[in-house]
């Protein structure tokens, strides 16, 4: 389940640090390293999966939660009020850099469309 040489994984399992800002037993939220908007938070399951083509019929609920949860803590950060965007990058053109499936959550300004 869990990958050694993951760093989301490493970050899941609190052997690297970062900045969590949500956290359940099946996904993490926490502070993007490398920010690209005021709020960038990074949505990540506990479950060490690829990328999104990789999810299961099993996975399902999982894939719903990371949407749910992106939500949530969009309200409750006060996101909704002026917008954010919801990214997830897939493979190698997409800009994908980190091989454990996330969702960015960024907001805080006006953001460009489309995206480069
Ligand atoms: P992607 O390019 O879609 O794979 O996104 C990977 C994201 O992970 C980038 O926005 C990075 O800035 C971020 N990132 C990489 N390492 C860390 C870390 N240790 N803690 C938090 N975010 C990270
Ligand atoms: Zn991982």
């Amino acid at each position: 389940m869990e990958r050694e040489d993951c760093v989301f994984c490493q970050i899941l399992s609190k052997r690297k640090t970062s900045k969590i800002e949500y956290e359940d037993e099946d996904l993490a939220v926490f502070w993007d390293i490398n920010p690209q908007a005021p709020t960038h938070l990074l949505i990540v399951p506990k479950k060490h999966i690829d990328k999104l083509s990789d999810f299961s019929k099993s996975d399902d609920y999982l894939m719903c939660k990371l949407f749910k949860v992106a939500i949530d803590v969009a309200k409750r950060l006060k996101l909704d009020e002026k917008g954010f965007r919801l990214v997830l990058n897939e493979g190698r053109d997409s800009g994908q850099s980190i091989f454990h499936v996330h969702l960015h959550l960024l907001s805080g300004r006006r953001l460009m469309w489309p995206p480069g």
